[in-house]
Protein backbone atom coordinates (compact mmCIF):
# COMPACT_ATOMS: atom_id res chain seq x y z
CA UNK A 1 0.00 0.00 0.00
CA UNK A 2 1.27 3.89 -1.27
CA UNK A 3 0.05 6.10 1.08
CA UNK A 4 0.78 9.84 -0.52
CA UNK A 5 -0.18 12.10 3.27
CA UNK A 6 -0.27 15.52 3.07
CA UNK A 7 -0.26 17.91 6.23
CA UNK A 8 -1.40 22.10 6.38
CA UNK A 9 -2.60 22.93 9.40
CA UNK A 10 -0.29 25.82 10.57
CA UNK A 11 2.25 27.27 8.93
CA UNK A 12 4.39 23.88 7.53
CA UNK A 13 3.65 22.86 4.19
CA UNK A 14 4.86 18.56 4.58
CA UNK A 15 4.43 15.71 2.05
CA UNK A 16 4.96 12.20 2.45
CA UNK A 17 5.07 8.95 1.11
CA UNK A 18 4.86 5.86 2.99
CA UNK A 19 4.77 2.38 2.16
CA UNK A 20 2.67 0.56 4.46
CA UNK A 21 4.13 1.69 7.98
CA UNK A 22 7.69 2.86 6.33
CA UNK A 23 8.39 6.14 5.17
CA UNK A 24 9.45 6.55 2.05
CA UNK A 25 9.61 10.58 1.84
CA UNK A 26 8.60 13.05 4.42
CA UNK A 27 9.09 16.59 2.97
CA UNK A 28 8.49 19.97 4.77
CA UNK A 29 8.57 23.47 4.03
CA UNK A 30 9.12 25.55 6.62
CA UNK A 31 7.55 29.73 6.20
CA UNK A 32 10.17 32.06 7.55
CA UNK A 33 7.97 34.55 6.74
CA UNK A 34 6.28 34.01 10.02
CA UNK A 35 9.11 35.35 12.21
CA UNK A 36 9.12 39.01 11.68
CA UNK A 37 5.93 39.65 12.81
CA UNK A 38 6.55 37.14 15.86
CA UNK A 39 3.76 34.51 15.66
CA UNK A 40 1.48 33.07 12.75
CA UNK A 41 -0.49 35.15 10.33
CA UNK A 42 -3.17 33.04 9.29
CA UNK A 43 -3.55 34.87 5.64
CA UNK A 44 0.34 34.95 5.02
CA UNK A 45 0.48 30.97 6.12
CA UNK A 46 -2.41 30.09 3.61
CA UNK A 47 -0.61 31.92 0.77
CA UNK A 48 2.32 30.27 1.78
CA UNK A 49 0.77 26.94 1.15
CA UNK A 50 -0.81 27.35 -2.26
CA UNK A 51 2.64 28.38 -3.02
CA UNK A 52 4.81 25.27 -1.65
CA UNK A 53 2.00 22.56 -1.65
CA UNK A 54 2.77 21.28 -5.52
CA UNK A 55 6.29 21.70 -5.38
CA UNK A 56 6.57 19.69 -1.80
CA UNK A 57 4.43 16.52 -3.32
CA UNK A 58 6.47 16.97 -6.30
CA UNK A 59 9.51 16.52 -3.83
CA UNK A 60 7.96 14.03 -1.67
CA UNK A 61 6.98 11.47 -4.85
CA UNK A 62 10.43 11.82 -6.57
CA UNK A 63 12.13 11.55 -3.28
CA UNK A 64 9.88 8.11 -2.47
CA UNK A 65 10.88 7.52 -6.16
CA UNK A 66 6.84 6.84 -6.50
CA UNK A 67 5.42 7.89 -10.02
CA UNK A 68 1.64 9.12 -9.00
CA UNK A 69 -0.43 6.09 -10.56
CA UNK A 70 0.86 4.08 -8.01
CA UNK A 71 -0.45 5.50 -5.25
CA UNK A 72 -3.21 3.57 -3.30
CA UNK A 73 -4.62 6.57 -1.34
CA UNK A 74 -4.56 10.02 -0.24
CA UNK A 75 -4.31 11.06 3.48
CA UNK A 76 -4.87 14.56 4.54
CA UNK A 77 -4.64 16.58 7.79
CA UNK A 78 -9.11 17.48 8.00
CA UNK A 79 -7.72 19.25 11.57
CA UNK A 80 -7.78 21.13 13.97
CA UNK A 81 -5.95 23.56 12.54
CA UNK A 82 -6.11 27.37 10.93
CA UNK A 83 -8.93 26.94 8.08
CA UNK A 84 -7.31 29.04 5.48
CA UNK A 85 -4.55 26.37 5.86
CA UNK A 86 -6.21 23.44 6.25
CA UNK A 87 -8.13 24.38 3.40
CA UNK A 88 -5.40 24.43 0.79
CA UNK A 89 -4.47 20.73 1.67
CA UNK A 90 -8.03 19.00 1.43
CA UNK A 91 -8.75 20.72 -1.85
CA UNK A 92 -5.61 19.61 -3.29
CA UNK A 93 -5.78 16.25 -1.95
CA UNK A 94 -9.91 16.02 -2.95
CA UNK A 95 -8.57 16.89 -6.55
CA UNK A 96 -5.82 14.85 -6.58
CA UNK A 97 -7.43 11.51 -5.15
CA UNK A 98 -10.67 12.51 -7.48
CA UNK A 99 -8.19 12.66 -10.33
CA UNK A 100 -6.38 9.40 -9.61
CA UNK A 101 -9.32 7.91 -9.31
CA UNK A 102 -8.16 6.18 -5.88
CA UNK A 103 -9.62 6.74 -1.84
CA UNK A 104 -9.46 9.99 0.53
CA UNK A 105 -8.97 9.56 3.85
CA UNK A 106 -8.89 12.53 6.59
CA UNK A 107 -6.77 12.75 9.36
CA UNK A 108 -7.01 14.29 12.46
CA UNK A 109 -3.76 16.39 13.40
CA UNK A 110 -3.93 15.37 17.34
CA UNK A 111 -4.05 11.61 16.57
CA UNK A 112 -1.29 11.99 14.17
CA UNK A 113 0.61 13.40 16.61
CA UNK A 114 -0.04 10.16 19.21
CA UNK A 115 0.31 7.48 16.06
CA UNK A 116 3.25 8.38 14.91
CA UNK A 117 5.05 6.20 17.13
CA UNK A 118 3.68 3.53 14.74
CA UNK A 119 5.90 4.38 11.95
CA UNK A 120 7.92 1.63 11.18
CA UNK A 121 11.45 2.73 12.58
CA UNK A 122 14.85 0.91 12.81
CA UNK A 123 15.88 1.14 17.33
CA UNK A 124 11.95 2.69 18.19
CA UNK A 125 9.40 0.52 19.90
CA UNK A 126 5.73 0.81 19.27
CA UNK A 127 3.65 1.03 22.14
CA UNK A 128 0.96 -1.50 23.37
CA UNK A 129 -2.45 -0.66 23.99
CA UNK A 130 -3.67 0.61 26.36
CA UNK A 131 -1.10 3.39 26.92
CA UNK A 132 -0.76 7.31 27.77
CA UNK A 133 0.23 9.48 24.97
CA UNK A 134 1.18 13.03 26.59
CA UNK A 135 0.57 15.08 23.57
CA UNK A 136 2.79 18.75 23.99
CA UNK A 137 2.35 21.00 21.09
CA UNK A 138 1.81 24.70 20.22
CA UNK A 139 -1.68 24.29 20.54
CA UNK A 140 -2.34 21.06 22.87
CA UNK A 141 -1.20 20.24 25.88
CA UNK A 142 -3.35 16.35 26.69
CA UNK A 143 -2.82 13.35 28.80
CA UNK A 144 -4.89 10.89 26.24
CA UNK A 145 -5.67 7.56 27.45
CA UNK A 146 -5.09 5.65 24.15
CA UNK A 147 -7.64 2.28 24.04
CA UNK A 148 -6.65 1.34 20.25
CA UNK A 149 -6.24 3.44 17.30
CA UNK A 150 -9.30 5.21 17.20
CA UNK A 151 -10.32 4.88 20.28
CA UNK A 152 -8.76 7.85 22.83
CA UNK A 153 -10.10 9.50 25.89
CA UNK A 154 -8.51 13.00 26.95
CA UNK A 155 -8.08 12.77 30.43
CA UNK A 156 -6.29 16.09 31.37
CA UNK A 157 -5.66 18.67 29.17
CA UNK A 158 -4.67 22.90 29.50
CA UNK A 159 -7.32 25.01 31.32
CA UNK A 160 -5.40 28.18 29.32
CA UNK A 161 -1.91 28.20 27.20
CA UNK A 162 -0.69 25.33 25.91
CA UNK A 163 2.85 23.93 26.21
CA UNK A 164 4.55 24.94 23.40
CA UNK A 165 2.95 28.62 23.80
CA UNK A 166 4.82 28.56 27.51
CA UNK A 167 8.14 28.29 25.71
CA UNK A 168 7.16 30.09 22.76
CA UNK A 169 5.70 33.43 25.01
CA UNK A 170 8.28 32.87 27.76
CA UNK A 171 10.53 32.92 24.92
CA UNK A 172 9.61 36.27 23.60
CA UNK A 173 9.80 37.73 27.03
CA UNK A 174 13.82 37.13 27.01
CA UNK A 175 13.57 38.97 23.22
CA UNK A 176 14.23 35.36 21.63
CA UNK A 177 12.61 35.49 17.87
CA UNK A 178 9.58 33.30 17.33
CA UNK A 179 9.40 30.38 17.79
CA UNK A 180 11.56 30.28 20.55
CA UNK A 181 10.91 26.85 22.49
CA UNK A 182 13.66 25.47 20.08
CA UNK A 183 15.95 28.51 21.61
CA UNK A 184 15.19 28.10 25.10
CA UNK A 185 15.99 24.49 24.90
CA UNK A 186 19.09 25.51 23.45
CA UNK A 187 20.10 27.60 25.94
CA UNK A 188 18.81 25.52 28.70
CA UNK A 189 21.60 23.17 27.82
CA UNK A 190 24.28 25.43 29.25
CA UNK A 191 22.41 26.87 32.33
CA UNK A 192 21.54 25.90 35.77
CA UNK A 193 17.70 24.41 35.96
CA UNK A 194 17.76 25.28 40.05
CA UNK A 195 19.49 29.11 39.17
CA UNK A 196 15.60 30.32 39.77
CA UNK A 197 12.55 29.32 41.53
CA UNK A 198 9.02 29.88 39.74
CA UNK A 199 5.91 28.79 41.63
CA UNK A 200 4.26 26.08 39.79
CA UNK A 201 0.17 26.34 39.20
CA UNK A 202 -2.05 24.75 41.55
CA UNK A 203 -4.72 22.82 39.09
CA UNK A 204 -6.75 19.97 40.32
CA UNK A 205 -6.78 16.11 38.54
CA UNK A 206 -5.13 15.32 35.14
CA UNK A 207 -5.61 19.28 33.72
CA UNK A 208 -2.55 22.03 33.40
CA UNK A 209 -2.22 25.83 33.32
CA UNK A 210 0.70 27.72 32.14
CA UNK A 211 -0.40 31.17 31.62
CA UNK A 212 0.28 31.77 35.32
CA UNK A 213 4.07 30.58 34.52
CA UNK A 214 4.22 33.42 31.67
CA UNK A 215 2.87 36.08 34.07
CA UNK A 216 5.45 35.00 37.11
CA UNK A 217 7.95 35.08 34.05
CA UNK A 218 6.89 38.11 33.29
CA UNK A 219 7.41 40.26 36.86
CA UNK A 220 10.52 38.30 37.33
CA UNK A 221 12.29 39.54 34.46
CA UNK A 222 11.48 43.26 35.09
CA UNK A 223 12.27 43.13 38.80
CA UNK A 224 15.57 41.71 37.90
CA UNK A 225 16.00 44.48 35.30
CA UNK A 226 15.36 46.89 37.21
CA UNK A 227 18.07 45.91 39.39
CA UNK A 228 20.64 44.56 36.43
CA UNK A 229 19.18 46.28 32.80
CA UNK A 230 21.71 43.64 31.14
CA UNK A 231 20.31 40.98 33.67
CA UNK A 232 18.56 38.51 30.64
CA UNK A 233 21.96 38.72 28.94
CA UNK A 234 23.85 37.65 31.29
CA UNK A 235 21.56 35.25 32.44
CA UNK A 236 20.18 33.83 29.73
CA UNK A 237 21.28 30.28 29.92
CA UNK A 238 20.53 30.10 33.79
CA UNK A 239 16.82 31.59 33.40
CA UNK A 240 16.05 29.86 30.47
CA UNK A 241 17.08 26.27 31.88
CA UNK A 242 14.90 27.31 35.13
CA UNK A 243 11.95 28.10 32.56
CA UNK A 244 12.24 24.48 31.20
CA UNK A 245 12.92 22.50 34.40
CA UNK A 246 9.41 24.30 35.89
CA UNK A 247 7.74 23.04 33.09
CA UNK A 248 9.07 20.16 32.84
CA UNK A 249 8.07 19.60 36.58
CA UNK A 250 4.43 20.38 35.21
CA UNK A 251 4.14 17.75 33.63
CA UNK A 252 5.99 15.17 35.28
CA UNK A 253 3.90 15.93 38.32
CA UNK A 254 0.94 15.16 36.17
CA UNK A 255 2.17 12.08 34.25
CA UNK A 256 2.87 10.21 37.52
CA UNK A 257 -0.56 11.07 38.59
CA UNK A 258 -2.53 9.73 35.41
CA UNK A 259 -0.07 6.52 36.14
CA UNK A 260 -1.26 6.24 39.50
CA UNK A 261 -5.12 6.93 38.38
CA UNK A 262 -4.81 4.22 34.84
CA UNK A 263 -2.15 1.81 36.39
CA UNK A 264 -0.87 2.34 33.00
CA UNK A 265 3.29 2.61 32.87
CA UNK A 266 3.46 2.99 29.44
CA UNK A 267 4.18 6.65 28.02
CA UNK A 268 4.58 7.87 24.55
CA UNK A 269 4.97 11.71 24.15
CA UNK A 270 4.16 13.46 20.83
CA UNK A 271 3.79 17.02 19.18
CA UNK A 272 6.61 20.03 18.51
CA UNK A 273 7.65 20.18 22.33
CA UNK A 274 8.61 16.55 22.25
CA UNK A 275 11.17 17.77 20.70
CA UNK A 276 12.56 19.37 23.70
CA UNK A 277 16.01 17.64 24.76
CA UNK A 278 14.98 18.38 28.63
CA UNK A 279 11.96 16.39 28.20
CA UNK A 280 13.34 13.70 25.94
CA UNK A 281 15.72 12.82 29.07
CA UNK A 282 13.69 13.38 31.78
CA UNK A 283 11.63 10.66 30.59
CA UNK A 284 14.31 7.95 29.70
CA UNK A 285 15.44 8.83 32.90
CA UNK A 286 11.77 7.70 34.19
CA UNK A 287 12.01 5.03 32.99
CA UNK A 288 14.88 3.56 35.62
CA UNK A 289 13.22 5.37 38.30
CA UNK A 290 9.13 4.94 38.09
CA UNK A 291 9.40 1.47 36.16
CA UNK A 292 7.46 2.96 32.64
CA UNK A 293 8.20 2.06 29.81
CA UNK A 294 8.88 5.07 27.61
CA UNK A 295 8.47 6.25 23.77
CA UNK A 296 9.95 9.17 22.27
CA UNK A 297 9.75 9.74 18.89
CA UNK A 298 11.82 10.58 16.55
CA UNK A 299 12.99 14.01 16.00
CA UNK A 300 11.28 14.31 12.38
CA UNK A 301 8.00 12.94 13.45
CA UNK A 302 7.67 15.79 16.49
CA UNK A 303 6.72 19.40 14.98
CA UNK A 304 4.22 18.91 12.44
CA UNK A 305 5.21 16.86 9.17
CA UNK A 306 3.59 14.54 6.99
CA UNK A 307 4.26 11.22 7.74
CA UNK A 308 2.23 10.94 11.08
CA UNK A 309 -0.35 12.17 8.63
CA UNK A 310 -0.05 8.98 6.49
CA UNK A 311 0.60 6.47 9.27
CA UNK A 312 -2.90 7.06 10.16
CA UNK A 313 -4.04 7.24 6.84
CA UNK A 314 -2.34 3.86 6.61
CA UNK A 315 -4.08 2.66 9.52
CA UNK A 316 -7.91 4.07 8.00
CA UNK A 317 -6.96 2.44 4.59
CA UNK A 318 -6.41 -0.95 6.50
CA UNK A 319 -9.75 -0.31 7.69
CA UNK A 320 -11.30 1.19 4.86
CA UNK A 321 -12.55 4.21 6.48
CA UNK A 322 -12.46 6.80 2.78
CA UNK A 323 -14.20 9.41 2.61
CA UNK A 324 -16.00 11.18 0.12
CA UNK A 325 -15.61 14.08 -1.75
CA UNK A 326 -17.80 16.42 0.41
CA UNK A 327 -16.00 15.90 3.51
CA UNK A 328 -14.98 19.62 5.03
CA UNK A 329 -12.08 20.96 7.29
CA UNK A 330 -12.58 21.50 10.75
CA UNK A 331 -10.93 23.96 12.41
CA UNK A 332 -11.83 22.21 15.78
CA UNK A 333 -12.19 18.64 16.27
CA UNK A 334 -13.56 16.36 18.80
CA UNK A 335 -11.28 12.82 19.21
P1 LIG B 1 -0.90 21.64 17.30
O1 LIG B 1 -0.19 20.37 16.97
O2 LIG B 1 -1.36 21.72 18.71
O3 LIG B 1 -1.98 21.94 16.31
P2 LIG B 1 1.29 23.02 16.06
O4 LIG B 1 1.06 22.00 15.03
O5 LIG B 1 1.38 24.44 15.73
O6 LIG B 1 0.16 22.82 17.18
P3 LIG B 1 3.73 21.64 16.59
O7 LIG B 1 4.43 21.84 15.30
O8 LIG B 1 3.27 20.28 16.92
O9 LIG B 1 2.56 22.67 16.87
O10 LIG B 1 4.70 22.21 17.71
C1 LIG B 1 5.23 23.51 17.62
C2 LIG B 1 5.59 23.97 19.00
O11 LIG B 1 6.68 23.16 19.49
C3 LIG B 1 6.06 25.41 19.07
O12 LIG B 1 5.44 26.04 20.16
C4 LIG B 1 7.57 25.27 19.29
O13 LIG B 1 8.14 26.33 20.00
C5 LIG B 1 7.63 24.00 20.10
N1 LIG B 1 8.94 23.37 20.06
C6 LIG B 1 9.58 22.84 18.99
N2 LIG B 1 10.81 22.38 19.33
C7 LIG B 1 10.94 22.61 20.67
C8 LIG B 1 11.96 22.37 21.63
N3 LIG B 1 13.10 21.77 21.30
N4 LIG B 1 11.73 22.75 22.91
C9 LIG B 1 10.57 23.34 23.28
N5 LIG B 1 9.57 23.60 22.42
C10 LIG B 1 9.75 23.24 21.14
FE1 LIG C 1 1.08 19.88 15.44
Amino acid sequence: VFILAIESSCDDTAAAVLCNDKVLSNVVANQLIHTQYGGVVPELASRAHQQNIVPVIDAALKKANIRKEQLSAIAFTQGPGLMGSLLVGSSFAKSMALALGIPLIAVNHMHAHILAHFIDEEGYDKPEFPFLALTISGGHTQIVKVNHFFNMEIIGETTDDAVGEAFDKSAKILGLPYPGGPLVDKYAQLGNPKAYAFTKPKVPGLDFSFSGLKTAILYFIQKEKQKNPNFIDENTNNICASIQHTIIQILMDKLKLAVKETGITQIAIGGGVSANSGIRNTLKEAEKKYGWKTFIPKFEYTTDNAAMIGIVGYQKFLSQHFENASVVSKARIQF
